[in-house]
């Protein structure tokens, strides 16, 4: 391809470019382009829309909605050789490529962090963080990947760079791919805290729940829940010497206050726990444990749909309840997640012959999702395999909106064009303003 950038079409590169984690949809591009600055991305979208050719922009391809996976007779734009990044005050300045755990790993040796943590940090990069309007862990307290953004730069689908700081720079978060190339941003560090984890078995779903709940108001950095059988595959109880069967998991970390004590909360929280009948109990490299869990399903049957619904926080445990009755009756379930923003990953593991069965049990999922006022995506964002369910929990104006919203920004419909921008629906509830202060006050 004679533009000066970059371009591969070989068989091999066509396979490995043709799908993202979810391993759900398979398309091959027509050959994947790999810029290594916003200049040669402006050349790649000139060359596209002169020959009418979708782009489908590409980070890490760890995304697990299908996404990044390409549009047929289309071309990838990959954003690999564009990752190169600096950390500068509080700021981490990046090309989209950029690793996310890389830009971490630096900020970390200045004292900052950075605030979204999503579990595939060290595999995804921070434009596809963006794009996806990544969420994680810390979600709680930090909120998505859209609330640090201090300025993004684009390259529109009509071949402009364009920046924006502030709010406007919020509509390009979520918008997989479908609004424009985001070639850089400037994201808001957090100052690096100290930190305590605290894991607590509970022998109800319910009491977990409650505890989940309470124990917000200590403004915690995270608090997550696994179910049963995912503790299984955490082997949590491996090191659990209470003889007791747990029936779920909270996993709490809490950060120093403004003084820079922490020991005070863990006292309380414990104590909290235990009105819950919740007892402490202590897991090495918990959070290694649970960062590797999602991949470590793999052990009880080889497929996997991990959806990342939402729920209203009064609705988690009738929710619970409705994965269970699945698990019992038709196919394996195992929940775990953000339960402190009331993102529960949902797993349906399945084998050979069960396919129409967990399409059949995501279908229901999403169903009850929407009928109880959740969203079906928290984190991972829209792709290709949640756009059937779009219209009923957005209602058919939003959707249509939306539409109209690309067809202005990308006029020759090019970028991503079967996949639609969605707007913000995740972490529902978040208490992210709920402070020390507050929590005096209620007590
Ligand atoms: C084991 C595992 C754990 C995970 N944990 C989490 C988690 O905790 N939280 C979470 O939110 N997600 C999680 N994910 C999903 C995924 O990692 C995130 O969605 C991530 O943000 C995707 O980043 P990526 O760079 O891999 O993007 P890709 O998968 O390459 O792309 C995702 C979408 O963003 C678009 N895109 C990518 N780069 C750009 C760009 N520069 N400009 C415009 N559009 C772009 C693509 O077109 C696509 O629509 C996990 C995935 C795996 C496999």
């Amino acid at each position: 391809m004679m533009i000066g950038v970059e371009f591969l079409d070989s068989e091999d590169v066509r396979e490995v470019y043709s799908q993202d984690a979810s391993r759900w949809y398979k398309v091959k591009p027509l050959g994947v382009f790999f810029p290594k600055n916003e200049e040669e991305v402006v050349k790649c979208v000139e060359f596209c829309v002169k020959r009418g050719i979708p782009i489908t922009p590409r980070g890490g391809g760890s995304g697990l909605s299908g996404g990044a996976v390409p549009e047929k007779n289309g071309i990838v734009l990959s954003t690999e050789k564009m990752k190169s990044f600096s950390i500068e005050n509080s700021f981490a300045i990046a090309y989209a490529g950029a690793i996310t755990g890389e830009i971490e790993k630096e900020a970390k040796k200045l004292g900052y962090t950075v605030p979204f943590q999503p579990s595939s940090l060290n595999f995804s990069t921070i434009g596809g963080n963006i794009a996806t309007d990544c969420a994680g862990l810390r979600s709680v307290k930090y909120g998505s990947a859209r609330d640090h953004i201090e300025e993004i730069q684009i390259v529109t689908p009509t071949g402009k760079i364009i920046k924006f700081n502030g709010s406007l720079s919020m509509i390009f978060s979520g918008s997989e791919g479908t609004l424009g190339i985001i070639t850089k941003v400037k994201i808001r560090l957090s100052k690096l805290k100290k930190r305590k984890t605290l894991v607590f078995s509970f022998r109800s779903v319910k009491d977990a729940i409650g505890f989940s709940k309470e124990v917000r108001r200590f403004n915690p950095s995270a608090i997550e829940f696994v179910d049963e059988k995912s503790g299984e595959v955490m082997k949590i109880d491996e090191n659990n010497k209470t003889p007791k069967k747990s029936k779920s998991y909270i996993i709490v970390e809490i950060e120093e206050d403004e003084q820079g004590y922490i020991d005070f909360s863990e006292q309380e929280i414990s104590i909290m726990a235990k009105s819950f009948s919740g007892e402490k109990i202590d897991i090495p490299d918990v959070w290694e444990r649970r960062k590797k869990l999602g991949p470590a399903l793999s052990k009880i049957k080889p497929f996997k749909m991990n959806e990342d619904v939402v729920l209203p926080l009064s609705k988690i445990e009738s929710f619970l309840e409705f994965a269970e009755d699945i698990d019992k009756k038709r196919i394996s379930c195992l929940v775990f997640g953000h339960i402190g923003v009331g993102i529960l990953h949902t797993n349906f593991m399945f084998g050979g012959g069960e396919e129409k069965e967990a399409e059949k049990a995501k279908s229901d999922l999403f169903n009850f999702v929407i009928e109880n006022g959740g969203a079906i995506t928290g984190e991972h964002g829209t792709g290709l395999e949640k756009i059937n369910f779009l219209e009923k929990e957005l209602g058919k104006n939003t959707l249509e909106f939306m539409r109209e919203l690309k067809s202005k920004l990308d006029p020759h419909n090019i970028m991503n064009p079967s996949k639609i921008p969605t707007p913000k629906r995740g972490c529902i509830d978040t208490p992210i303003s709920l402070t020390k202060t507050q929590y005096n006050t209620k007590k």
